[in-house]
Formats: structure tokens, sequence, C-alpha cells
């Protein structure tokens, strides 16, 4: 099976050509030409690896690479910067914000392959750090894949939403609170309040069907997932 790229950039030219080297090396690409749809892309098909230009419209390529990198869907997939800019500034941003690596048009496309392939040989070798499937009393989060389960049954959950049950069910049995929940879903410059949390949280029970009663609230600090069915 061909490992998925995701160019995210918007001039056709730069896209028509790196379609062009990575399909000569067998990779599937997919491409977005904004930021917005970058990022459902990233979530959607979770690829091995994503181009991202950082002079987009629209949402720009750092703010995309933000968001990728706070998602506990997307976190893990490597981003390689590219950009017009030669800025040293934007450069540290990048790298700082969790980019894999970072390339200044104009590029050769050789050299990005090379680098890419670089990244996937060594994400390859990594141990698998993170578990892609966490579960908890009958509700199971398949990360890569994006999918929720209660039950057997697939739930219909906002990215906001998947984000915080996963949060939740990543620390069940213990007690979070929202300010903890805001931090891990919304990240920690969100200016979110605890009804922002609240809200969320009464939307995903009305989703978890018969398993609502697995979010328990602990009075005056925040909410609690099962970690036992009988419980
Ligand atoms: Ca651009």
């Amino acid at each position: 099976m061909g490992r998925k790229i995701l160019v995210i950039e918007d001039e056709a030219d730069i896209v028509t050509l790196l379609r062009h080297y990575f399909q000569q090396e067998h990779f599937d690409v997919v491409t977005a030409s904004n930021g917005l749809d970058g990022l459902s892309q990233a979530r959607g098909i979770h690829p091995d690896l994503i181009v991202l230009d950082l002079m987009l419209p629209g949402l720009d390529g750092l703010s995309v690479n933000r968001s990728l990198k706070k998602d506990p869907a997307t976190s893990d997939i490597p981003v390689v910067i590219l950009t017009a800019k030669s800025d040293e500034t934007d450069r540290i941003i990048g790298l700082e914000l969790g980019a894999d690596d970072y390339i200044v048009k104009p590029f050769n496309p050789k050299e990005l392959l090379a680098r890419v392939k670089a990244i996937l040989r060594r994400t390859e070798h990594e141990p698998a750090s993170r578990p892609e499937r966490f579960s908890s009393a009958g509700v199971e989060l398949d990360v890569a894949r994006h999918e929720a389960r209660a039950g057997n049954l697939l739930l219909d959950l906002t990215a906001k939403e998947f984000s915080l049950l996963l949060a939740l069910i990543k620390h069940s049995g213990r007690v979070l609170d929202r300010q903890m929940l805001l931090d891990l879903v919304w990240g920690d410059d969100y200016e979110g309040t605890d009804r922002t949390v609240d809200v969320h949280i009464r939307r995903l029970r009305k989703k978890l069907g018969h398993f609502q009663d697995r979010i328990q609230t602990v009075k005056q600090i925040g909410y609690k997932f099962m970690d036992r069915e009988d419980s």
C-alpha cells in the first residue's frame, strides 16, 4: 500500500510539480489549496506526512501547523514546512511548533523528496510511542481513523467532541478539572470559560446515548470518565 502525502499549497504549479515527483516514487498524493481544507483532509485521511506551505489564503500555514499539533488525532503526523519566506523568525516559529523540517522556495524537488524520505524512515523506525486506540468502559476511540464507538455504535462527533472524549478516556478514572480540559482540548491560549466545557460535555453525553453516564460530574471540580462498566 502506497504511503500518503498531503500537500497543502495554493500555488498550482508547485502542486503539479510535487505531485509528479511524489507519484514517481509511488506515494499517494492528496492536495488541499487552503488551510481549512488541509486541516480537514489531515483529520480525514491521516496521511503519513504533510507538506505545508506557510503563505496560504485564509488560515495561514503556521496556524494550520499549530492546529495539527494540538489535535491528538493529527499531532503525530510529520510536517515539512514549505515557504517563500526565508525569514529566520518563521523558520524558528515553525520548528518550535513541532514541524519536522523546513524548505525555502525556490527549492529543488529532489532535495524535498530526500528529506521527506528521511523523515519517514525515522518515524517508521521509532517504536510506537502513541497507541492509537483508547477504550474505557465500552467506549472506544481509534485516533488514526478518528472514529469513536460506544458499544458497537459509531458516534457522529465533531472534532472538539472527539478530542474531549479522548482527553477523558486517556485519563479515565481520574478527575479532570475544567481548566485542564480547556488546555487539553482547546489549547492553553484559548480564552474559553467553564461554560465552554459544560456545553460540550452536554452534547457529548447526548451523543453517547446509553453510555452517557460514563461521564460523571464531580461537583465543583470537573468531570471523570468511568474506568469500569460496573462502577
Ligand atoms: Ca502559497
